[in-house]
């Protein structure tokens, strides 16, 4: 009797294993399903994962890959979004000035809601032309004073 009960404990703990193992991984690959490979635009997938600013971005397949890796500077922006898109970085201050950012300064650039420390940072990125935001906000320059990479130190 005694017996019994201790093997069916051990049986609970190794199914409560198993399960949190299988947590686990799926969490590791969990990229949103609508993230999108900056080079060809279709479905990134976690295989074709790439170290970027501390943290990883997704792409769509081995040439896309590549591409990006032969042309880092101008897929830069877009990289550096992916990296906001999941999460892996957030805003700490003004991509513009590095000076705290408010929300009340707030212009939405692909998605992302980007806070400004002032009417005329926000005003300066509001009226530019999308491709110039990107530069404006996302270049490794302006992200690298205003965001922080959190998640490469938590994922896997
Ligand atoms: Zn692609
Ligand atoms: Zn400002």
């Amino acid at each position: 009797m005694r017996k019994l009960r201790k093997v069916s404990r051990r049986g609970i703990f190794v199914f409560a294993a198993l399960v949190f193992t299988a947590l686990g991984t799926a969490f590791a690959a969990d990229i949103p399903e609508d993230l999108k490979c900056m080079v060809c635009g279709k479905p990134a997938l976690s295989d074709f994962a790439v170290d970027w600013n501390g943290g990883k971005v997704y792409l769509a397949c081995p040439n896309c890959k590549a591409s990006f890796a032969g042309d880092k500077k101008s897929y830069a922006p877009l990289a550096n979004i992916q990296l906001i898109a999941t999460r892996q970085a957030k805003q700490i201050t003004c991509p513009l000035t590095g000076k705290k950012a408010s929300a009340a300064n707030t212009v939405t650039i692909k998605g992302i809601k980007v806070r400004f420390c002032c009417n005329n940072c926000k005003g300066k990125a509001a009226s530019l032309k999308e491709k110039e935001q990107l530069q404006l906000v996302f270049s490794n320059e302006a992200f690298k004073k205003a965001y922080k990479v959190t998640a490469a130190d938590t994922v896997e």
